[in-house]
This record gives C-alpha cells, structure tokens and sequence, in this order.
C-alpha cells in the first residue's frame, strides 16, 4: 500500500518521490522502463536518465535564472541536486554530471528509502483514484498518453512542440518598431511590428533558404507538419512572397515612421515581423509565426537583422520537436492538479516546462504540494520572484493559453524591476529571489504539521 502514486521515474518522478518519502508518505514510484517499455530517446533502465546531454547549465546563481534554480533546489534539499553534487565533473561554471553516475545515485538512494517502492511496470490509464502523481515526460507512452486525452479533452495534450523565438521586451528598439494591431484591430496595440523594405526582405528571405538547419532524429522524421506550426524556413521554400502573404504579411500594418502627404498615418512595409505578448507581466514576446528548425546560433545571427530586433535578447529561440505536455494554463489548477481529477496532478516536462533542472523542480513542487495536502496544510506557493515561483506561476495560468509553448526558467518570468539599472538587473534580481525564497520557506516551516 502507499500513499501517493507516482507513474514515470524520470527526473520529475523521482524528485517529487524523495520529496514525499522524506515527509513520511510511502511512494510507489512506477517506471516502464525495465518493465517491458521504453522511449525512443532512453538508453537505460535506469531512473533519472539524462537523455541528451549531461549538464544541468549554469550554476551561478547570482546573474544566471538557472542557477538560481538550483540554488533555490538544494535549499529544499532536492535528490536532483544531491545526486548531481555527487556526480559532478568540471564544466567551469556550469553544472554538468556523469550520467550514469547520476541515476545511479538516484536509484540508489530512492531503493534505499524505506518509504520508496520502486515497480517496473507500464501504466496505461490514469487511476480512478488515489493521490497521483504523473511525470511521465516528453515521450509518455502511447496508451497513457491516450487516457490523458480523454481526461483532457481533444486539442489540451500536444505531441509536438511548435516554438517560436522569444525576445525580452526590454530588447526591442522601440524607435524602429511600433505597436499596432492589423487594421488597429481590438485595443490596437496587441502586436509589436517590425518593418521590412523589399531589399531587407529579399535579404532575409535567402537567409532563412541557406540557414543550418537541424535535422530530425529518425522518431521524428514522420513528423507531419500541422497547420499553424510549419517551420518558417519551409514555407520560405515555397516561393518568395509566401511569407508575405503567411506570416509577414505587412496589410493593414502603418507604419508611423514612413509617413507622406498621402498616407500621413504612416505606410505599409514591404513585411512585417510581428511580436505577440507572451506573458501576463508584458516582459516576454514571441515572433508570431516564427517557429523553426534553424540552428540556435543561426537563429540569432539571421534573427537579428530584422529591423528593430538588432539587439534583441532571446529568452529562447525557436525549435520543433516531439513533446507530449498539456496545455496547462488551461489544464491544471495552481497546484498542478487536473481541473475535474484533483486527485491527480502532474509533474516535469509534460506540465510544459523545458529542461532537466526544470522539470526536476516542478517535480519537487508537486511532490511539496501532494505531502502538504494529505498532512492537511494549507500550501502557499512560492513567491513569484522566486525561480520556482516564477516558472510554476507560468506554466499554472500566468502564459497565455492559446499560445502556450514548453519554457525554460529566465528572467522574463520574473515581475521586473524596470528602477534598476540593466547592468545591475541580474543581481538585483536573485538578491530579490534568495530573500523571498527565504521568508517563504519560514512561513512553510511554520505551517503545523
Ligand atoms: P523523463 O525524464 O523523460 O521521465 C519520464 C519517465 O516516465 C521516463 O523514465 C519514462 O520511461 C517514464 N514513462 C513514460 N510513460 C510511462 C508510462 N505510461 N508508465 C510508466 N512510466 C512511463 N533537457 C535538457 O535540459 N537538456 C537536454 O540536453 C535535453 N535533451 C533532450 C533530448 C530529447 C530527445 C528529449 C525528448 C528531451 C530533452 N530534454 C533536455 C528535455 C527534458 O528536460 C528531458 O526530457 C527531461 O528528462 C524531462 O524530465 P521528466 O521527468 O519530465 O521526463
């Protein structure tokens, strides 16, 4: 018998089990893997696989976001980042492990526990019943992942990520660019614009043709494109205007710096990147229409010969790959729990953060969150400023559901704090994080137990 159930043994399963277990509640941790399954990506049995590379990035944890994760991650004495201690190999100031090393001291120390049962078996339906933890992944197995929907409703789960590039507000030369809705549509300000003359557009355009571009892994070569999420280089392929007609359509579109005697509220550009609001704080925009397969470095450097975006600063660029996660602003409630299925509650990438250190920290939250709830307490998530505060307030219903995609924790997230100097904006904003996280974890101290 136990008392939470938890069905995936990746990073975000085994986070939140260690996290119950070592409030008293028996966990049964299920993992498919060893138990007849697999994913496309795993190469071992192994809990907590680190499937791609072995860092956990940067951690400093005074200018960087994720550090600042892992900060706030060990002082609620997370299994990821003890393990990850233990594992450790140089990487200068970022944090990076060795992988078998690593799970094998997740396993070890999750076997070890008395409260922990460890079963190699898939799960094909969501229970009825019973305190539940799902943390299954980027590529849940198929059946689940079917149950899920059928939980959900069509259209909340999303196999693929489509992901457009994000820039930080605070980046775009608003001398270059203005704010204006197609035909000054709704309060006329939804979108910000970026011009384009014929000769920059041409320019761009054969960027975007000879750009490296990453390929699909074998799993993912089957990928069929869906409306609305076609990579931008693709449709660039089709001909040279049809993105003028696509996504960088420039009707309806005024430009005020290119004003005439005949058009004094401005003219149409030749094309137009346009950037739609991202995040309810207004710090973080995506470039609608952008998604790609680009490389990183590719992205950047093309990316920033639009006009207005010449020091743009990406909170993250754009990217296509498969990836089970929920449209959670929708789905889930603040504690993660499904909306009409409390009794379940969801964890690590398929809540629609991205990466390993995120996913083990929303792990760490629903396993806090579970332990809280069977103990009768009340919960209070952490504060906004926070890194874990910040990431769980985004994916819980602060990102805009119609266009949720996977994020990585940065500081975009964050309530900013436009007094402050940029050069200073960094520190200021983990010295804000470590205090709160510190009143915080006070207060959750104090709550009975
Ligand atoms: P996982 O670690 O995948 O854990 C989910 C677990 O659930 C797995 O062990 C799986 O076997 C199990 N499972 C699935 N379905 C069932 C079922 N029905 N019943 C029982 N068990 C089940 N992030 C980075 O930071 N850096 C990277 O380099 C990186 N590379 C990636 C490469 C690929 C190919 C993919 C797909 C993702 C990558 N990610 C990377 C993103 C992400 O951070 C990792 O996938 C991370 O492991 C997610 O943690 P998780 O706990 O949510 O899922």
């Amino acid at each position: 018998t136990h008392d939470v159930h938890i069905i995936g043994g990746g990073l975000a399963g085994s986070e939140a089990a260690w996290q119950l277990a070592q409030r008293g509640y028996r966990v049964r941790l299920s993992e498919m893997r060893g138990g007849g399954g697999t994913t496309p990506a795993h190469q071992t049995d192994g809990l907590a696989e680190l499937v791609c590379s072995n860092s956990f990035r940067s951690d400093d944890d005074e200018r960087n976001a994720v550090g600042l994760l892992h900060h706030e991650m060990r002082r609620l004495d997370s299994i990821v980042m003890r393990a990850g201690e233990k594992a450790r190999v140089p990487a200068g100031s970022a944090m990076a492990v060795d992988r078998d090393v690593f799970s094998a001291e997740v396993e070890r120390t999750l076997r070890e526990h008395p409260q922990v049962t460890i079963v190699r078996e898939r799960i094909d339906a969501l229970p009825a019943e019973g305190p539940t933890i799902v943390a299954t992944g980027p590529l849940t197995a198929e059946a689940l992942a079917g149950s899920i929907v059928r939980a959900t409703g069509q259209d909340r789960l999303a196999f693929f990520d489509a992901i457009a590039p994000i820039v930080h507000r605070d980046s775009i030369d608003m001398d270059i660019a203005w704010f204006q809705s197609r035909w000054n549509k709704g309060d006329g300000k939804d979108y910000i614009n970026c011009p384009m003359t014929k000769e920059q557009y041409l320019a761009f355009h054969q960027g975007l043709l000879d750009g490296e571009k990453t390929t699909f892994k074998d799993w993912e070569a089957d990928t069929p494109y869906f409306e609305g999420c076609m990579p931008i280089e693709v449709m660039a392929a089709r001909g040279v205007d049809t993105l003028r007609y696509g996504p960088m359509k420039p009707v309806g579109l005024d430009n005020p710096r290119d004003t005439t005697p005949e058009f004094p509220q401005g003219r149409w550009p030749h094309a137009v990147v346009q950037l739609r609001q991202d995040n309810k704080l207004g710090t973080l925009w995506n470039m609608v229409g952008f998604q790609t397969k680009l490389k990183h470095g590719a992205q950047v450097e093309l990316f920033r010969t639009i006009p207005g975006l010449e020091k743009a600063e990406f909170a993250r660029l754009g990217g296509l790959h498969r990836n089970t996660f929920l449209n959670s602003p929708l789905v889930l409630d603040r504690q993660l729990r499904l909306r009409g299925g409390e009794h379940v509650r969801f964890a690590g990438q398929i809540t629609g953060c991205e990466g390993y250190v995120e996913s083990s920290a929303v792990g760490l939250l629903a396993g806090m969150m579970a332990a809280a709830e069977l103990g009768g307490r009340g919960w209070t998530p952490p504060p906004r400023s926070t890194a874990m505060g910040a990431l769980l307030a985004h994916i819980t219903g602060d990102a805009e559901a119609e266009t949720f995609q996977p994020m990585n924790v940065n500081f975009g997230l964050f309530p900013p704090l436009h007094d402050v100097k940029k050069k200073s904006r960094k520190e200021a904003y983990t010295t804000r994080a470590k205090a709160d996280f510190g009143t915080w974890m006070e207060t959750l101290e104090a709550l009975p137990a």
